[in-house]
């Protein structure tokens, strides 16, 4: 790592489709612009996949899963081109995040530490590879029953532009570890890691074809993925809205089993007992968080009625100090969001809280006249029937709730088409006890919020979606389990 961050311009390396090992052009020739978006300005000029090119990809995934030599090396042989792959992003650690960074508006350190986080899970996974194995059951008859686990076949990934490193590791670590093969499409405002590192991951000895990245747009080349017949498996992450699509194609064409990592509207639960000080500084983060572009944000923050004026002055204070800002310099916490579709957005969810009666406490507006960067806004007196109550706002805006008691913040809580996480802020084991069964989420932080680990299960209740992503949860997605029956010659033994 070097001494001092690196800025951009950073050098763009990569720019072309991955197909079997190879960057090559779109078959269309098209191309489009990824942004900066702390100017709006142009980084580079990238491959525009489509449908085309995504039955290249597919075909070369398929030959590479089908032939060879990927899902038939050993475990440990797979296990090790992983292990130098994380060794690889250690040691690039900087312009990766660098790159990250520039294309997504994400905080430079922050980049690091998601960098760090990538390398961490694909280790976790590698460690996986040559301990996946099946079992030898006990049949009710003479019989010799044994199940085997075996790669799904070919897997395809969609991804979101809010995480494009964690979410590219959560979908290539557990199904290359498994022995399957990929296609991937990056999110079309972030592409420019997914191609960066997976050079990094041949350099590592991956076999051609086992990983193919086609950076384009969702209708087009997300859609031709999802609705493939050759795809044996789909993981994706992003809009609810989105993923309802996605699931229909890959029903429609060949039934492929999808995971959907989606939207969330997440309670953030003060109680009357807890750190008032932690509290508010665990409620910033959480919600401000990667500019509040989260999936997990915690978006509903619901304070009890004793501590209320209390925490909602603290809480403006704390969003009236985010230094928000330029994400390669120093100590900056908050960059711009994405692009101008999502600025517009939170502009337009800002507005309508205000003209539904909820108290605008802090920002409110954009911040300075160039890129996308939006002051920390905080709203108190919020109620349940508000748009900016109920919609996943996906920006840098705290809304503030106020309760009573238990059962009435359980229900109020509980009360949104999504599920994915939820905070408690409470020293009352009882309390917390009850929160934690009571709250309809898959994810539950107690005392802290965004702790995430290769290790624990992560995925969405109702509307934010199916299944479990990382721990052996993730991997199972990539496996098909095969019930082998042979009579025994001899029962007596
Ligand atoms: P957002 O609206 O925040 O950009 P999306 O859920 O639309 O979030 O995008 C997440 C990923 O899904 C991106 O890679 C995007 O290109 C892709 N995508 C968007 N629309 C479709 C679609 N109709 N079919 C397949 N993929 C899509």
């Amino acid at each position: 790592m070097s001494e001092v961050p690196i800025k951009p311009p950073v050098e763009v390396k990569y720019t072309q489709l991955l197909i079997d090992g190879k960057f090559v052009d779109a078959a269309s020739g098209k191309t489009f612009q990824t942004l900066d978006p702390r100017t709006g300005d142009v980084i580079a000029n990238v491959a525009e996949g489509d449908a085309e090119d995504i039955n290249r990809a597919v075909a070369a995934a398929r030959k590479a899963f089908d032939e060879g030599p990927w899902p038939r090396m050993t475990a440990y042989e797979r296990q090790k081109v992983l292990l130098r792959f994380a060794n690889l992003l250690e040691q690039h650690n900087d312009e990766i995040a660098a790159l990250e960074a520039w294309d997504s508006g994400k905080p430079y350190q922050q980049a690091i530490i998601e960098v760090s986080m990538v390398t961490r899970l694909m280790r976790y996974n590698a460690g996986w590879a040559d301990k996946i194995h099946g079992l030898t059951v006990p049949a009710d008859g003479p019989f010799h029953m044994q199940t085997l686990y075996e790669p799904i076949g070919v897997a395809g990934g969609i991804i979101p532009w809010n995480f494009p490193l964690p979410m590219y590791a959560w979908k290539v670590g557990p199904a290359l570890a498994c022995g399957c093969t990929v296609v991937l499409k990056p999110a079309e405002q972030t592409p420019l890691t997914a191609l960066h590192v997976s050079k990094l991951l041949y350099e590592a000895g991956l076999p051609p074809g086992v990983l193919n990245v086609i950076p384009g747009y969702g209708p087009t080349a997300g859609a031709a993925l999802a609705s493939h017949m050759d795809v044996d498996k789909l993981a994706f992450t992003g809009s609810t809205e989105t993923g309802k699509i996605i699931l229909d194609l890959a029903t429609k064409s060949n039934l492929k089993p999808v995971t959907l990592e989606l939207g969330g509207k997440s309670p953030f639960i003060v109680c009357e007992d807890a750190d008032v000080d932690k509290a508010v500084e665990v409620a910033h983060q959480a919600l401000f968080f990667n500019q509040g572009e989260c999936c997990a944000a915690g978006s509903r923050t619901f304070v009890h009625e004793r501590i209320y004026d209390e925490f909602v002055q603290k809480a403006k204070q704390r969003a009236l100090t985010r230094s928000v800002g330029d994400p390669f310099k120093e100590g900056i916490e908050q960059g711009p969001q994405i692009d101008t579709e999502q600025f517009n957005k939170i502009l337009k969810y800002i507005k309508s809280g205000v003209e539904s009666g909820a108290t605008l406490e802090s920002g409110g507006e954009r911040l300075g006249d160039k890129g996308y960067y939006i002051k920390p806004t905080v709203f108190s007196n919020v109620k349940d029937d508000m748009l900016i109550a109920k919609d996943e706002i996906f920006g840098p805006v705290q809304t503030i709730f106020k309760f009573k008691d238990l059962d009435e913040v359980i229900r109020r809580a509980n009360t949104t088409r999504y599920g994915l996480a939820a905070g408690i802020f409470s020293q009352n084991v009882d309390t917390i006890n009850t929160l934690t069964r009571a709250l309809k989420a898959g994810t539950i932080w107690v005392n802290c919020y965004d702790i995430f680990d290769a290790a624990l299960p992560f995925g969405g209740y109702k509307m934010s979606g199916h299944g479990r992503e990382n721990g052996f949860n993730g991997l199972e997605n990539y496996l098909q389990v095969k019930s082998v029956c042979t009579p025994l010659v001899n029962p007596a033994w």
